[in-house]
């Protein structure tokens, strides 16, 4: 027994010698999350969003054995981090794409790509990429610089700090989008430390040996010298004396354990059978990803049956052949299967369907819709350059409350012109608005269904 048990025999005998033995126990480095305006369930929603957005656009491997064996290697992990008791849903997924990279969005969303696969050499390594990414989870850390973010840009909702900063959002929408969630990916040096510190516990109390922790990613910086380093570290940017502190760290849980586990039967197979999968080209969307109207024609007429939907302070109904692209307190989106296109500098905007949003603050009773209204505009024309008022402001309701009806015309992310049909409403907390979108020669259908959603909405 090391010196630790003595001192916990005291423990009956008095509190100091209890308080003695704690702290001789608890040498390991302790991590906790850092200044965060959002909660825990807050993670798992946004998480989620970008999760099935991720989910559409990248080449999943599609291969259950690769998935199921993530799985039972993140749960032994999970199984040893500590979430300060957030049962987070924890998923993972292996993405059929060569570059060696793996991310982990807020909440636990885990995707590994079969890069990080092929170039780990053993289950150790993989397991230090993932015991990295999942304390990232735990740490809170993309929600952290999403704190941040919102800080600067005081006055944007929480959906418009994340999803690119600005009510242009609405309609160049990034809602649940991973590749514009950039601020929940990209860390700190600081973090990178914090989450090196942390995986390498979990890596020794999972049993692994938690050198491999420094040593995957010291691998790889060594053998891509010169060369375009992996893309891990673009979003991971390499931590100053990442393996001193990774030893460090080691030496504080106690050493390496004897009988350490580097490797298993199962990590091989596994390996071998992403190795077969066919090499798909980076950047090649699927064809569902693509959708709308720059690939496989026109998403579906809009449905007369409807689904129920039930947001912060009101409720609508929509077409039950739309989806619903994501949603948070603030607002959501709604549209067709196909619906989302990726405009070709790598966000998703809504081609077809529903944008709802807020801006808080502002516009929070009928004298000042005008004036809101205007902002929004202004505010939608500085990312969407060609936008242009085709038909001002017109007086109309909405659920009996006072709302403006403005008509615009903007370049479709799909290619040609679309018609957004915006309609704002003062609500107490801030104005609301509505803005259907479409391509100029289906306004007519959209609007119809548009419509129809407005008329359903119910504020309480
Ligand atoms: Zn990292």
């Amino acid at each position: 027994m090391p010196a630790s048990g003595r001192v916990c025999r005291f423990i009956s005998i008095s509190t100091l010698a209890l308080l003695g033995c704690a702290s001789v126990l608890a040498q390991r480095t302790q991590l906790r999350p850092g200044w965060n305006l959002f909660s825990p369930q807050q993670d798992m929603q946004v998480g989620k969003q970008a999760a099935t957005d991720a989910e559409r656009k990248l080449p999943m491997c599609n291969s259950r054995k690769a998935d199921a064996y993530l799985t039972q290697l993140g749960k032994r992990l999970t199984d040893h981090l500590n979430t300060n008791g957030v049962p987070y849903p924890w998923e993972f997924h292996c993405v059929n794409d060569r570059s060696i990279n793996a991310f982990a969005l807020p909440g636990g969303y885990v995707f590994v790509n079969r890069g990080a696969i092929e170039a780990a050499d053993n289950e150790a390594e993989l397991a230090a990429v993932m015991a990295h990414e999942l304390s990232h989870v735990a740490l809170r850390h993309g929600t952290n610089q999403a704190t941040k973010a919102q800080a600067a840009q005081a006055g944007v909702g929480i959906f418009g700090a994340i999803f690119g900063g600005s009510t242009g959002g609405a309609l160049l929408t990034q809602l649940g989008s991973f590749t514009a969630g950039g601020v929940l990916l990209k860390y700190s040096r600081s973090a990178e430390t914090q989450a090196d510190v942390m995986g390498t516990q979990v890596l020794y109390d999972s049993g692994y040996d938690p050198r491999a922790m420094s040593q995957f990613f010291e691998k790889l910086e060594q053998e891509t010298k010169g060369k375009n380093p992996p893309e891990f570290f673009s979003d991971h940017p390499s931590p100053d004396h990442r393996v001193e502190r990774v030893n460090e760290e080691i030496d504080k849980l106690g050493g390496i354990p004897a009988n350490a586990r580097r490797d298993s039967a199962d990590f091989e197979s596994v390996k071998r059978e992403v190795m077969k999968l066919p090499v798909l080209k980076k950047g090649v969307p699927r064809a569902d990803a693509a959708g709308g109207g720059s690939a496989g024609g026109p998403p579906q007429v809009p449905s007369d049956k409807t689904v129920d939907y039930e947001g912060s302070g009101m409720s609508l109904k929509y077409p039950d052949n739309w989806k619903q692209f994501g949603s948070d307190e603030n607002g959501a989106a709604f549209g067709p299967e196909g619906g989302l296109v990726n405009d070709g500098s790598g966000h998703t905007a809504l081609a077809y369907g529903v944008t709802i949003g807020s801006v808080m603050g502002q516009g929070t009773n009928g004298n000042e819709l005008g004036s809101a209204t205007q902002g929004l505009i202004s505010e939608l024309q500085k990312s969407n350059p060609n936008m242009k008022i085709t038909r001002e402001a017109q007086s109309v309701k909405l659920n009996d409350k006072p709302a403006l009806s403005t008509y615009l015309v903007n370049d479709s992310p799909g290619g040609g012109k679309e018609t957004d049909w915006i309609v704002t409403v003062a609500r107490p907390d801030g104005m609301m608005y509505f803005v259907c979108t479409s391509p100029q020669g289906e306004f007519e259908t959209y609007r119809k269904a548009c419509g129809a959603v407005l008329d359903s909405v119910r504020f309480h």
